[in-house]
């Protein structure tokens, strides 16, 4: 029987892979400096390990993540 297997999988999917994990607070804390590595093209993850892993798992601060995002992205230039 693999049903379990199989269940377990996705499990493991979900919780990310093992490694270096996160908090949400460690999450939080690093997240300007891991957006603006990102943005500027630098290895973001490898800064912040773990952070990405965090982000795919938790819905909140993958938010978060994108909220800072969309901020820093938007650069306010074109406010004449
Ligand atoms: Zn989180």
């Amino acid at each position: 029987m693999n049903e379990h297997s199989s269940r377990d999988r996705l499990v493991g999917r979900l919780l990310g892979p093992a490694g270096p994990e996160l908090s949400c607070e460690e999450c939080f804390e690093q997240l300007d400096r891991f957006v603006e590595l990102e943005l500027a093209r630098a290895d973001a993850e490898a800064a912040v390990p773990g952070m990405r892993a965090h982000l795919e798992g938790c819905s909140a601060c993958a938010e978060d993540h994108e909220s800072l995002r969309a901020l820093l992205t938007e650069q306010p230039e074109s406010s004449t």
